[in-house]
């Protein structure tokens, strides 16, 4: 079985003082770690203060974006070296926010991925579609892209490190959540795809995650899917008792 992933975007939110409390308290919320992994990508200064305070906890720190150099004239980037360098042990990559409001495009996001993998950084990576997409049938074809044109060609060592998050566009920040069958239904085509492209190895140990309005009312149900293995949670992961239980409702999966 695999094991439930719960991964909490905080985008560009919460100040120094607030992530140090965030984080304060859902470790205080679990007194025992979690059955998940449970895993936190603050904005990129707070990375290495964030990263201290949990070093002895449950909980895995990242990165919400990442380039695709080393090192090199790019006022204003961070590269995966000074990701890890900070306590960064994953990154986010091709969420559809970095998609749609910074131009990130499947060639960009391939070496992106890419450069995490050369340096053992695990990665998230993120497809969806959006509304009208799913509204004209399409959604199967623009995830298959998504999919085909960034991870396409990676090594069976690289795959290892790769997560997908599916995040219909439409229900990002919306409260408007896919059903749990829309979810299954597409984590299957992403399952079935991987399985093409790399091999049933791969596909039936990787992760697919199902992001967009993720409360707790709703995650048991949805992470209940055979092929939903957690979720990556925008909104409720900046809420401690909010973030904790929908980390419960993951647990709740695997007992
Ligand atoms: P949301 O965001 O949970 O607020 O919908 C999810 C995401 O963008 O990763």
């Amino acid at each position: 079985m695999r094991k439930k992933l719960v991964a909490g975007n905080w985008k560009m939110h919460l100040t120094l003082d607030e992530a140090r409390e965030l984080v304060a308290r859902i470790t205080e919320n679990f007194p025992q770690p979690p059955l998940s992994d449970v895993w936190v990508a603050p904005s990129c200064p707070f990375i290495h203060p964030i990263a201290r305070q949990t070093e002895k906890s449950f909980i895995s720190v990242g990165a919400q974006n990442a380039h695709w150099e080393d090192s090199g004239a790019f006022t204003g980037e961070v590269s995966v070296p000074m990701l890890l360098s900070a306590g960064a042990r994953w990154v986010i990559l091709g969420h559809s926010e970095r998609r749609q409001y910074f131009g990130e495009t499947n060639e960009i996001l391939a070496r992106k991925v890419r450069k995490a993998v050369q340096h053992q950084m695990a990665v998230v990576y993120c497809v969806g579609e959006n509304e009208t997409a799913r509204q004209t049938g399409e959604h199967f074809k623009i995830v298959e892209g998504q999919i085909r044109e960034v991870l396409e060609g990676l090594k069976p060592e690289d795959w290892k490190r790769i997560s997908i998050a599916y995040e219909p566009v439409w229900a990002i920040g919306t409260g408007k959540t896919a059903t749990p069958e829309q979810a299954q239904e597409m984590h299957a085509f992403i399952r079935s795809l991987v399985e093409k492209i790399a091999d049933s190895f791969v596909a039936n140990n990787m992760r697919i995650l199902y992001g967009g309005s993720v409360k707790p009312h709703n995650a048991f149900e949805i992470f209940s899917r055979p092929d939903v293995d957690g979720g990556l949670i925008g909104g409720a992961s900046l809420k401690a008792d909010a973030f904790s239980e929908i980390i419960r409702a993951a647990d709740k999966t695997m007992q």
